[in-house]
C-alpha cells in the first residue's frame, strides 16, 4: 500500500514519512496542486476515528456492564495518538489512488 499509484513501485519513500516528490520509476509528479494533500489528512482523521469509533463500541461491550473509563480513555487517547503518526504515509499513497480512480471516472 506504500507504493506508486501508476507502476507499483514501492520505493517511493526517502524515510518512513518522506514521500519523494516524484515516482523513480515513472516520473509520476505526487504532489498535483497545492491543498492536494488536505485529502490524505481528510482520510488519515476518518479512519483513525473510524477505528477508535469501532475499539470504543467492542471495548465497552466486552466490559460491560462494569465499564473502566480509565481503560478506555487509555485505548482512546492511544489510538488516537499513534494511530495517525504510523497511518500518515499510507493516508498518503491511498489518497492518491483514491484521487486518480475519482480522476478517471470524471474523464469518461
Ligand atoms: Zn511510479
Amino acid at each position: 500500500m506504500r507504493s506508486c499509484p501508476i507502476c507499483g513501485n514501492r520505493k517511493i519513500f526517502s524515510s518512513y514519512f518522506k514521500l519523494m516528490d516524484s515516482c523513480p520509476r515513472c516520473d509520476y509528479e505526487f504532489s498535483r496542486e497545492d491543498g492536494y494533500w488536505v485529502g490524505a489528512v481528510i482520510m488519515n482523521t476518518a479512519v483513525t476515528e473510524g477505528l477508535f469509533l469501532l475499539l470504543f463500541i467492542v471495548a465497552s461491550i466486552a466490559m460491560a456492564p462494569d465499564i473502566d473509563w480509565v481503560t478506555l480513555l487509555v485505548i482512546g487517547a492511544a489510538t488516537n495518538l499513534i494511530f495517525p503518526v504510523l497511518f500518515y504515509p499510507f493516508s498518503k499513497t491511498i489518497w492518491m489512488a483514491f484521487d486518480l480512480v475519482f480522476m478517471k471516472r470524471l474523464e469518461r
